[in-house]
Order: structure tokens, then sequence, then C-alpha cells
């Protein structure tokens, strides 16, 4: 049935590697009522770095509450129908704040840079295995670039504020989940510094069998506990989207300027001065705190959603497992976005990868739930090579435009496109790798090299999924998808052809979104989203086409780029 204006709405803030999402579902039927979506700068300072503008990412949230309100308005919809808000975040990406000026200490370090590369192989080299897979019963994970302690620990030995500011316990280390729900819950003035486990489980600091930060794993790391979030499940009540200044928690300040014209302002000191409030008997406590003219004084509270409890938490790649209803043990999907992740729910027991998969805690729907675990093949470069054939060699205007471009030629023409930029992630863990692009011939041209970078995605992920069926001794039949690439109809062909598997798309493609909105929803004091609901989400199913055997032909070429693909940098 179709949703009606008085139904009860939950949101979800979607915050990607390339871009802010925030969207109002309708908790019943689980349809967008509307939503609003704001691309995300991204910054390469050297080689192999990413970054991106922590400020910047909290703006550009309430850039997206704002017109997604104002478009509620015009729907005649009040926003108090919005009855809890969900998180869903970029997984990984590392960012280090100060709490009492609640400023950012660097940049945050988006999870596909590698600059951390000395760091890994040091760190490997003080395990006693020597194996980067030393962390692997206790995490789930390699020793990798990919994930936040070793970033973390990065930022300690060269960015001085941050080294500092860890020094004297006024530093707050978290993913993006926690920087959001800090700041949107009060930032300096009483933010809740918290993650979920999903969360948790990506940084090699989390235990995933206790489900706690483990004391051993942050001494090798040496980071001290204090500055890491408190870890909760995946759908409670965490806190409250802050009231609009004023009686909770407003902050009241100014700066020098303002303060100099007061004639209670000693101009020297910069201060305010006793001595000229006693003469002019002025109580000192009904001041303002004098500030500087240039820094935080404290978060636009997003007025309209004053009050709406944050419920909700998710790393972007649980809560697409979850929006995907793949709730059930051996059930998966996979995500196209900047990167691709296939995730297959393993159920309540962490099962261990024998082919280069990661063990990820999948989610935690409620305080007295059973943590849910998944195999987790991640790729790095999906979306992101579309987006590099967009900016650095300008052969597309736009991400979309890829399809047009490729379906002209209908083949690479025997050009394979390994797109190892930040190395090569699973099933092979190889930092050292860097892209190549093969097979060049004079009749090659920008169509072909457009074709071998959607094709490069299909293969990446019939390498997971082959290391997927590996480890579990049941093929998977069939592949749910979802992501902001799957919009591209010849890359789902291309798929269902490499995998030769049906491969299945929902006609909704903001899966992530979804999830993060069904955590807030169906948690413990909000109780508007209810799990084994009808949702009326229709599958759009691409067949396999081609004979197995030219698959294979394709796939075997691949691997053999490859290979010539690995230890390049080394
Ligand atoms: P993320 O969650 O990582 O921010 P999204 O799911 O929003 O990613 O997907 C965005 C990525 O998908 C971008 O890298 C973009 O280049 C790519 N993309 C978007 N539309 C298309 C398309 N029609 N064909 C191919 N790639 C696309």
């Amino acid at each position: 049935s179709r949703g009606s204006l008085t139904d009860p709405l939950v949101a979800a803030i979607d915050q990607g590697t390339s871009s802010t999402r925030f969207l109002v579902f309708n908790a019943r039927t689980a349809e967008v009522v509307c939503q609003h979506q704001v691309e995300i700068k991204q910054s390469f300072p050297k080689e192999g770095w990413v970054e991106e503008d922590p400020l910047e990412i909290l703006q550009s949230v309430f850039e997206c509450v704002e017109h997604t309100c104002d478009k509620l308005n015009q729907l005649n919809i009040p926003t108090t129908h919005i009855k809890a808000i969900g998180v869903t975040n970029q997984r990984e990406t590392t960012l280090v704040w100060n709490k009492e000026t609640g400023e950012p200490l660097c940049n945050a370090i988006v999870w596909l840079d590698l600059r951390t590369q000395s760091t890994v192989e040091r760190l490997i080299n003080q395990t006693p295995s020597k194996s980067k897979n030393h962390l692997k019963s206790l995490t789930g994970l390699p020793i990798s670039t990919y994930f936040s302690a070793v970033k973390l620990r990065w930022l300690l030995d060269h960015v001085e504020p941050v080294a500092q500011a860890t020094h004297t316990h006024t530093a707050l280390f978290g993913t993006v989940d926690s920087w959001l729900i800090w700041c949107l819950t009060g930032g300096r003035k009483g933010g809740i510094h918290c993650t979920d486990v999903s969360n948790a489980s990506r940084t090699l600091l989390f235990n995933i069998h206790t489900l706690e930060w483990d004391p051993d794993l942050c001494s090798f790391f040496e980071i001290p506990m204090e500055m890491l979030p408190n870890v909760r499940s995946s759908s409670e009540i965490y806190g409250y989207m802050c009231l609009t200044g004023g009686r909770k928690g407003g902050i009241h300040c100014t700066d020098v300027s303002n303060a100099s014209r007061t004639l209670l302002f000693n101009i020297h000191t910069l201060e305010w001065d006793p001595d000229l409030c006693s003469f002019f008997e002025i109580p000192m406590e009904m001041l303002p705190n004098v500030r500087s003219s240039s820094e935080i004084y404290g978060y636009m509270c997003s007025g309209p959603l004053a009050g709406v409890p944050i419920s909700g938490c998710l790393g972007d790649q649980s809560a697409a497992l979850v929006g995907q209803m793949c709730l059930q043990e051996g059930q998966a999907k996979n995500t196209y976005g900047t990167g691709c992740f296939l995730l297959k729910n393993t159920g309540t027991k962490p099962v261990m990868s024998e082919h280069g998969l990661l063990t990820t805690v999948a989610y935690k729907l409620g305080r007295d739930h059973p943590a849910c675990y998944a195999l987790e093949g991640s790729v790095a470069i999906a979306g992101a090579v579309v987006r590099w054939l967009r900016d650095n060699l300008g052969i597309i205007q736009t991400s979309a435009e890829i399809e047009k471009l490729a379906s002209s030629v209908g083949s690479s023409h025997g050009c394979y496109f390994v797109p190892a930029f930040s190395g090569l992630y699973a099933p092979y863990w190889e930092p050292s790798a860097r892209g190549i692009i093969c097979g060049l011939t004079q009749f090659t041209n920008r169509s072909h090299l457009a074709f071998a970078a959607l094709e490069a995605v299909c293969f990446q992920t019939r390498e997971i999924l082959d290391a997927m069926n590996q480890d579990s001794g049941v093929p998977l039949t069939c592949l749910r998808v979802d992501g902001g690439m799957t919009a591209n109809s010849l890359l789902m062909q291309l798929q269902a052809d490499i995998l030769a598997i049906p491969v299945v798309r929902p006609s909704m493609s903001e899966t992530t979104a979804l999830g993060a909105a069904m955590a807030a929803g169906m948690a413990d004091g909000v109780c508007v989203w209810k799990l084994n609901q009808e949702h009326s989400i229709s599958m759009e199913t691409y067949q396999p086409q081609i004979l197995p055997k030219d698959g294979e032909f394709r796939y075997g070429r691949w691997k053999a780029a490859v290979q010539r693909a690995m230890n390049w940098e080394t």
C-alpha cells in the first residue's frame, strides 16, 4: 500500500566517500518520501594520500537536512513526523578532534589512503609471527593501510596537534559516525562520543568475539583507550539532536573585537577586568566567554529536528546488508560505490576466511540482541575508477556517461584495466600493487578503455565471489546488488555474464540509507519500524547472456593482468 501523510517517518544520514545524503523514509512502507544529496570534495595532497575536511562533512549534513526539511514542508508533511534518525557512514575513515574546542585536529584520512604503507610494514615486523595476519583471529582483519588504528598511529606519529592533544587528554578519535553523532548531540557541550559494533570492528582495536576494545591491541598500536568512543549496539538511542541554542547547551560567547567595545574588557590581557566590572557593578557571571575571532564557537543545531533521537548507527556496508534484508545466514549482497563490498551473513558466529576475506561484525540490532557477523570481500576501487576517468582523463563529463561510451563498442577489444590505485585489497591484500592498462593496440580508443574499466569492477567482484564460495563450500546462486554504480545497466549485464549467475537489483537503490533508517526506527523507545513488515520494493534481474567459456577466457586474461600489477612498488 502507498504511504499516507500521517505515517511515521524515519530519516537517515548517509555519509559516503563521494557524497552525503539525507533521506526520509515512510516507516510503514519503506518508501523514500524525500531526500537531498551533496557531493564531498576529496583532496590528494600527495601521491597515495586521500583526505576529506571534517567540517565540510559536517556542513554537508546540515545542508542536506535543511534542504530535505524544506522539501517535506513543500509536501505539507510536518517535520515532527520524523521519529528517529539513523547514521550510516564510510567506514575506517579516521578523524581526531579536540573535545574542548570541538575543532578537528587534522583532515580525515579516507579509508583508501595509502600513506601508512611503511607504518604497516613496521607494525607487521613487530608481531611475533611477522605476519600481516597476526591479529586476524582477534579482529578478523589483516594489518593493512585500510584500517583505522594504522591511520591513527600515523597521525600520532606525524601530526603535532594530534600528538599534543592526546598527551593532554583532550583528543577524541572517531570514525565518521562518531564525529557526526558527537557534533549533532551537542559537540563540546555534552556531545555523545560513541560508535557501533560494525564500525568498531573496522579499527583493528576491537575484539570481535568479546565485542569490546581490546587493551592488548591498544597497547600494540600504542593508542590510549580514553580517546576511543564508547561501543554501543547498532540500534538504540545514543542521544538527541541538540536543541536550537537557548536553554539546552547554547554557547554564550563573544569575540575580542566586540568585547573591546564594552568598557569591561582589558585590551592588554584580553580578558574581562574584575575592577572594571566592579566599577560598573556588573556581575561577571552574566558576561559571555571571550573567544578569538576565528574558531569554532559551536554548531548550528538543525532547528526542525531538534530533540529527535539518533537511534541507529551502522557502517555503510552493514547498513546495505540490513537494507537488502540479508538477515539470514547465507544471504549476501554486493554494493558498488567508490569501492565495492560483498558481504555474506554468517549468522551469530564469526567465520575466519582461508581465502583473503575479512571477518567483520555485521550488526547488532539492539542492546539485548546478538551480534551477527559477515564474511567480507572488499575492493578499493570500483566507482572511483569512473570518477578517475572523469576527473583525471576527462574522457567523460559525468559518471553516468560511461555507460553510453562503453556500450558504443560492446567490448574492450582485448584491453584490460587493473585499477590498483590503492594497492589491491581482497583477496590479495597487496599494498604495493599499482594500476595497469594492458593489451593496447593502435585500434584501442577511449570507448574500449571505458568498457575495460567497467569490466574491471566485474572481474574484481568475481574474484571475491570465488573466494567466498571456496570459504563456505556453498556457491552463491544469485547476487543482490546496490549502490550508486548499479544505475549502470551495462555494468549489471556484464556482472551477470562474468559471474555466470543472475544479478538482482532492487528498484530502490538507496538500501544503505534504508538499513540505517530501519536500525533507527526499530530501536527500543522508538519502535515505529517492524522488521518483518511488508516492503514494496520490486526487483530487476539480469541473467547471464554469454557462453561461460567466453567469460572464463576474459577472466583468465584479467588474472594475468593482475599478476603484472602486483609488487610494482617494491
Ligand atoms: P559512495 O557511497 O562510496 O559515496 P555511491 O554509492 O554514492 O558511492 O556511488 C558513487 C560512485 O559511483 C562514484 O564513484 C561514481 O563515479 C559512480 N557512479 C555513479 N553513477 C554511475 C554510473 N551510471 N555508471 C558508473 N559509475 C557510476
